[in-house]
């Protein structure tokens, strides 16, 4: 009877908390773990027959330190003064000589499962159903044990799922090094984040220290072309591979690291002819325009919350669209510094996780729709 009742509750539970906060079907969470007194046992193999939970029945035995043996056809079950019986030809079970409705001790392929709730009522244990937590708990009062409020926040500790995360944004730098590539880099680190930088070449002979900053940190460094100039980058097949050869060189030389991802101004598209795509493709480069535009060129340093809103905007919106792998655009530039703090701090509250690029986990993101870049 009470093992009834305390389906129904459970039963009743359930639809209280999961029904009403989704609003779908009334669905009971199965037991997932069982507790005795402040533990959680090991248990895997747990069996919900009949809304009763079961478990394999030696392994439940020993973390009881109850006594076991066969003989004689029968199974006896010894803890604290009780005896449970289980006719192993019958399949019945008793206790004091009184049999148990249903099947306390169930075969199951062989296995034999007992009833939690059953051997806790034989053996002088209170049960405890935390459906919060999917935990059924067994306990003695004259056995010290934390109170109930305290157990299940024990045990959401100790079960909390680990968080999926949500999807990978890179953070890309563009038209440094400059000064406030070294305000980008600082926040970064404060943040334990990693970020992306295209560097344009002119500047990088200016300042080779701010590259080897970068690089000694770990952020990816890619070319940006040398010069930036629009008409001359892309005036031809010929000009446009050789301000993306010459700024690779040079990201090279200084930093010997290989920088086979590269961003061309103003983005790819209409700007790269498919003669240029086939020169990316001769000299095995890799080329990222962005899925969010922060637009933060447009903005003075009193304007550094539009920043932060159109990121956050963008981010969201490109999530809801189906990318795990979410490129920003930015700049190395004064309002930029000021409003990547709080760029950071919202991906991460949002559950995003902030990498570098990775070469051998590239992602392919061009205007130009190109699987081969
Ligand atoms: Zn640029």
């Amino acid at each position: 009877m009470r093992k009834k009742l305390w389906m129904i509750c459970m039963a009743l539970l359930g639809s209280l908390l999961f029904g009403v906060a989704t609003g779908e079907a009334a669905e009971v969470q199965p037991t997932q773990h069982i507790g005795l007194h402040d533990r959680l046992l090991p248990i895997t193999d747990i069996r919900i027959i009949d809304g009763d939970v079961k478990v394999p029945l030696n392994e439940f035995i020993t973390y009881m330190d109850a006594k076991m043996d066969v003989s004689k056809g029968k199974l006896r079950i010894q803890k604290r003064g009780s005896e449970i019986v289980y006719q192993l030809k019958s399949q019945r079970t008793s206790k004091a000589g009184v049999e148990a409705s249903g099947s306390p001790i169930l075969d199951i392929d062989g296995n034999l499962f007992i009833s939690v709730t059953y051997f806790a009522e034989a053996t002088g244990f209170k049960i405890d159903a935390m459906p919060t937590v999917n935990t059924l708990r067994i306990y003695r009062d004259d056995y010290e044990h934390m109170g109930s409020i305290a157990y299940e926040k024990h045990i959401q500790a100790l079960v909390v799922k680990p968080q999926v995360p949500k999807a990978t944004v890179y953070l890309t730098f563009d038209d440094g090094p400059n000064r406030y590539t070294r305000a980008n880099v600082s926040t970064l680190k404060k943040y334990q984040v990693q970020g992306t930088f295209f560097f344009l070449g002119k500047h990088m002979k200016k300042n080779e220290d701010i590259v080897r900053t970068v690089a000694d940190a770990g952020h990816y460094i890619g070319t940006h072309s040398m010069t930036h100039d629009v008409k001359k980058v892309y005036e031809s097949p010929e000009t446009f591979i050789e301000e993306m050869n010459e700024g690779t060189q040079l990201i090279q030389q200084i930093t010997g690291n290989e920088a086979k991802l590269l961003r061309v101004p103003y983005g790819s598209k209409p700007h790269v002819t498919p003669a240029m795509k086939r020169q990316l493709n001769v000299n095995g480069y890799k080329m990222w325009d962005w899925h969010v535009d922060s637009n933060d060129w447009r903005y003075t340093d009193q304007q550094v919350g539009e920043i932060v809103k159109n990121v956050r905007n963008g981010v969201q919106q490109s999530y809801k669209s189906g990318n795990r792998d979410i490129i920003i655009l930015l700049h190395d530039q004064g309002p930029t510094t000021k409003a990547l703090p709080a760029i950071i701090e919202w991906l991460q509250k949002e559950g995003y996780t902030l990498k570098t690029y990775e070469p051998e986990h590239h992602v392919i993101r061009n205007f130009l729709y190109d699987t081969t870049l």
